[in-house]
């Protein structure tokens, strides 16, 4: 037996998988968007199944806060304020080094959506946030590319198979932004077997997808607290659905999104294009204003009660306000305008 069939034996021997299953696994290009909780669990399931391609993409930096369900991340990473797609890509190569990992410390924005998930044969949805979704759909709506709705909040997990061109498609089922009207992670909280419970069903149906076996087709969800359970049928589009009916990308034609407010933090996100930033020269630069610290990744600047962390192509996070034009100002003053 190679190494790598020793490796994959449990899941060979599985019948739904199988010697050839586990080589189609080899083979495929996954990408997953956003790794915080559920991302991160996505990312480890489908890592050491043997998903041949990962692409992990995600904005955002490792804290102390995520560690109580972000089962990938430690005190080190936390502590180094590690990008969560650097920290998810090393911890997978410390395990399975036989497949690659590509990390993109990126905002997903309908401006590098198509560099971003070029080559990608499924879209696992790790994000926290409807925009992203929505703007995700566009895009596998318009180019036939598959991707699995994940949701978790509170003890409720929540998830959607779409395959455009055959089931519904997140607009069917949702056409506008419930935003306003549902809990977030903020007013709820999450526990974290409820991530860790729509990963391990999204991480199925992937692996169903990719060897090519039938997949489900409902919206599928679960309350670990009550235990109760839902599933409604998406087999089928809905009539004048807005992305896969009448095929208007809004989302997708969204252009100049400059400033958004993260959820469950504090904080607010400055996205800025076309400005690589130089860390030393930035660290200099802001010395005489607060604590500068930086290292390949990011630089953080804690100028109270404000703290901001430079990402190298000029985004930046600040937390301590959610105010968008006081981030705005901030950055404008101590970063360029
Ligand atoms: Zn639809």
């Amino acid at each position: 037996m190679s190494r790598v069939s020793e490796r994959y034996s449990r899941q060979i021997l599985f019948r739904g998988i199988g010697s050839e299953g586990q080589q189609k696994l080899a083979g495929a290009r996954v990408a997953i968007v956003g790794c915080g909780a559920t991302g991160s669990a996505l990312a480890a399931l489908l890592a050491r199944a043997g998903v041949g391609t990962l692409r992990i993409i995600d904005r955002d930096y490792v804290e102390t806060s995520n560690l109580q369900r972000q089962s990938f991340f430690d005190e080190k990473d936390a502590a180094e304020s590690l990008p969560k797609a650097i920290a998810d890509a090393r911890k997978i190569s410390a395990f399975n080094s036989h497949i690659v990992v590509e990390p993109r410390v990126e905002d997903l924005v309908p401006g590098n959506i198509e560099a971003l998930l070029e080559g990608m044969q499924l879209i696992l949805d790790g994000t926290d946030n409807f925009e992203t979704r929505y703007l995700i759909n566009d895009y596998g709506v318009q180019r036939s590319l598959p991707w699995i709705y994940c949701a978790a909040v509170g003890s409720y997990a929540v998830t959607l198979n779409v395959l455009p061109g055959q089931s519904a498609c997140l607009a069917c089922i949702f056409p506008d932004s419930p935003r306003g009207t549902v809990d977030t992670c903020e007013t709820s909280g999450i526990l974290n077997s409820a991530a860790n419970l729509v990963a391990s069903i999204a991480a199925t149906e992937a692996l169903k997808y990719i060897v090519g076996n039938p997949i489900r087709q409902t919206l599928l969800s679960f309350d670990l607290w009550s235990n109760e359970h839902a599933e409604i049928s998406a087999a089928k589009p809905r009539h004048g659905c807005r992305a896969c009916g009448e095929r208007d990308f809004i989302h997708l034609a969204g252009e100049g999104r400059p400033q958004i407010t993260l959820c469950g933090r504090n904080s607010v996100q400055i996205h800025e294009r076309h400005r690589p930033i130089d860390f030393g020269e930035m660290d200099q630069r802001l010395q005489p204003h607060g604590i500068v610290r930086h290292n390949e990744f990011v630089l953080k600047f804690w100028h109270e009660p404000y703290e901001m962390t430079l990402f190298p192509d000029g985004r930046a996070i600040i937390k301590g306000t959610t105010d968008t034009a006081v981030a705005r100002s901030l950055y404008a003053r101590y970063v360029g305008s």
